[in-house]
């Protein structure tokens, strides 16, 4: 993997964002470089999804900046009120380079599989209709469904959804790919094959922000890994530092909860 030092696939500089009165994130910087590929750690209500969602601005911060190849979002901070996005074409155009892929996947479920493939990419994205189909159609055979093309999402299993959904996301042809808790809704007997997708992606040098509970993926697969605690960054280092050698005894407590 090559991971390059130009500009950075993802700049967050203290950033913080409140709910009303309770404030889940505190001045968090976070650079992700091109290519790396970020473990988001932590436990449940620590910030790991809004974090992510700051980054595709489905939350808008309510101080610090994201940038995404160097190019910061237009924001608004009002008194009193929510912050929010001041320039929509922008924010559309940033977020079809960083998509999101849920933990509970979100397929549009009046739609076949492949519909769901190319919706964003010939409506949002204004793109040939027929060669969105035959990406589609290449995308579904790589992970591995391809005869799920017709079905509509109910009747696929999770495992199946889920990495329908990854090439949904795929589809956008987007820069950087935001994971939250992918793996978590799955049986376990599924989680296998759509972290072996998560991996070849990963292998081809996709800049990915990948929130889980999958140590081993934190472990052999990231480049980086981060641990979030009430809304602070306190671990932020390779696989091979902090899971050596842990600064916070937090992270060593939730390292051993998570051994498998
Ligand atoms: P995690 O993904 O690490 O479990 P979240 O980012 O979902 O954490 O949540 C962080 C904190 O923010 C939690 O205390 C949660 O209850 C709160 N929170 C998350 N989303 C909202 C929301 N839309 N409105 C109010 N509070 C929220
Ligand atoms: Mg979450």
């Amino acid at each position: 993997m090559t991971i390059q030092t130009c500009i950075p696939a993802v700049e967050i500089a203290r950033l913080e964002k409140s709910y009303g009165s309770l404030k889940v994130l505190h001045d968090i910087s976070l650079k992700a470089e091109q290519g790396e590929v970020i473990s988001i750690l932590g436990a449940s209500g620590s910030g790991k999804s809004t974090l992510l969602r700051c980054v595709n601005m489905l939350e808008v911060p309510n101080a610090g900046s994201v940038s995404i190849f160097g190019e910061e979002y237009k924001l608004e901070q009002r008194v009193d009120q929510a912050a929010r996005v001041t320039d929509r074409h922008q924010l559309q155009r940033l977020r079809s380079q960083a998509t999101m892929v849920f933990q509970s996947f979100n397929l549009w479920s009046h739609l076949t599989i492949l519909e769901n493939l190319i919706e964003a990419p010939v409506h949002v994205q204004h793109r040939n209709r027929k060669v969105c189909i035959a990406e589609a159609e290449a995308l579904l055979e790589r992970v591995g469904i391809a005869d799920k093309r017709n079905a509509y999402p109910s009747h696929l299993s999770g495992g199946q959804q889920q990495r329908a959904a990854i090439a949904r996301a795929l589809a956008m042809h987007p820069r950087i790919m935001l994971f939250d808790e992918p793996t978590s809704a799955l049986d376990p007997e599924l989680v296998a094959e759509v972290l072996k997708v998560m991996k070849d992606l990963a292998a081809e040098g996709r800049t990915m922000l990948v929130v889980t509970h999958e140590m081993s993926f934190a472990r052999n697969v990231s480049s980086r890994v981060v641990f979030l605690h009430k809304g602070y960054i306190e671990e932020d280092g390779t696989p091979a530092e902090v899971f050596s050698h842990p600064r916070s005894e937090r992270f060593r407590q939730f390292i051993s909860k998570h051994a498998h």
